[in-house]
């Protein structure tokens, strides 16, 4: 994945957090009587989360928990696992069924694959949203699960959580609200007056929330947050064993021994913030957004892909092969993601977008205009390194490659 902070203001950032990482690389939150200290700094950070996300209005009940995990894949496999064992407990499902968007992220597979959960993916509305009467006529006695996300990972656009949340609370089904990118977006941009849904434990129905700190929380890869609506719900995640020889076990999440330097290097990292930086991260690169947004509809041979509502641009082209304008700016530096249905590339906007916005739209420009005037497979790229007839690829080569994928990504 790529940075979310970018330029000077990241120095002292990157510094205080590898300070705490350091200073707590050695603790492991199994451990809680041992290492008490990051066991507070994870009750903290799971606390401030669920804060952001509506713990303390009356309307969710005010019963929020959850735990620190190792990233957004985690917190979903968590979540899934959570209900599959919660909905058995409450209505003896044993052939576990869960329906999600096709626009729902790729960790779902992975769950149901895990946990032998059958997997039903439902079309896209027009708008790009999940289609809420496709799912409704989706669900049976088998359905333990639905799935919103705010915003999907493709096209950066909300689904429509309130009638999902309706939707689950009417079947007495679960409902998982997928924050792990717009977690420590949208309530700010709700506040910075962006006209934001519904999203979060406000909303009747939603029974767990997945958000990633180590995205736009600017805390350290590794992290991430899933969180439930009460304990009744939690306490199926939890694994504890009493019958091997080590005597009572009792497990959380799906490692065993946790790194708590991580967990410390997202408190310091939300500690650092607060709810002022992420206020001012967040209207910078709302506006950056619509600037693109703004950018991508002045050239007529593109299109944005429905309304995004946060810091995800998708676009396609009818005209052009998109993947071919990737190919381009990729070329001078940028990262743009490959979608497919229909065919398009996103831009996931950073803080280390604010100060080149102007160079994006103009090399965007170029590269349209560049894919339009030579129809047709263009050379470059990245494509020679496996292709090239003839070119057995060097260690040399491949070592400048690890240096080159070493200042793009991180
Ligand atoms: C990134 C992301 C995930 C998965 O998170 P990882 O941290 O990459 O495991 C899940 N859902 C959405 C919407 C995401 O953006």
């Amino acid at each position: 994945m790529l940075r979310y902070i970018g330029g000077s203001e990241s120095e002292g950032h990157f510094a205080l957090i590898n300070e705490a990482c350091s200073m707590f690389a050695h603790t492991n939150p199994l451990h809680l009587d041992v290492f008490q200290s990051v066991a507070r700094f994870e009750a903290e950070v799971v606390a401030m989360t669920a804060d952001l996300l509506g713990s303390k209005e009356k309307a969710s009940g005010a019963q929020v928990c959850g735990n620190m995990t190792s990233g957004g894949t985690e917190s979903i496999l968590l979540a899934v696992k959570t209900s599959r064992d919660y909905m058995k407990m409450k209505k003896g499902i044993t052939s576990p069924e869960m329906i999600i968007a096709e626009s729902a992220h790729s960790a779902y597979d992975k769950a149901a694959q895990y946990f032998n959960i059958k997997l039903r993916r439902v079309p896209v509305n027009k708008e790009f949203q999940a289609d809420v009467k496709a799912i409704r006529q989706h669900i049976n006695r088998n359905t333990i699960l639905i799935v919103g996300s705010a915003p999907g990972y493709p096209h950066g656009i909300i689904d429509p959580i309130e009638e999902l949340g309706k939707l689950a609370y009417s079947y007495g089904i679960c409902f998982h609200v997928d924050l792990c990118l717009g977690g420590f977006v949208l309530p700010f941009a709700s506040k910075l007056g962006y006209p934001i849904t519904s999203f979060d434990f406000t909303v009747m129905g939603v029974t767990s929330i997945s958000v990633d700190v180590h995205k736009y929380g600017l805390a350290p890869k590794g992290t991430s947050v899933v969180l439930y609506r009460n304990h009744d719900i939690r306490k199926h995640q939890f694994v504890a064993v009493t019958e091997w020889s080590g005597g009572l076990y009792v497990s959380p999440t799906i490692a065993g021994s946790r790194p708590g330097g991580l967990i410390a290097g997202a408190w310091a990292a939300m500690m650092s913030l607060g709810q002022a930086g992420y206020l001012e991260n967040t209207r910078k690169i709302m506006e950056v957004s619509k600037m693109i947004q703004k950018g991508i509809k002045e050239i007529p041979e593109l299109f944005i892909i429905g309304k995004p509502d946060m810091t995800i641009v998708a676009f396609g082209s009818a005209v052009l092969d998109i993947f071919e304008v990737n190919d381009i700016i990729s070329s001078k530096g940028w990262h743009l993601n490959a979608l497919q249905r229909p065919n398009s590339i996103h831009i996931c906007v950073t803080l280390q977008h604010v100060p080149v916005v102007d160079t994006f739209l103009q090399d965007l420009r170029d590269a349209v205009q560049t894919v339009k005037e030579n129809p047709g497979p263009i050379s470059g790229g990245l494509a020679p390194i496996y292709g090239a007839a003839g070119s057995m690829p060097d260690r040399g080569m491949v070592q400048e490659l690890l240096v080159n994928y070493m200042d793009g990504t991180c």
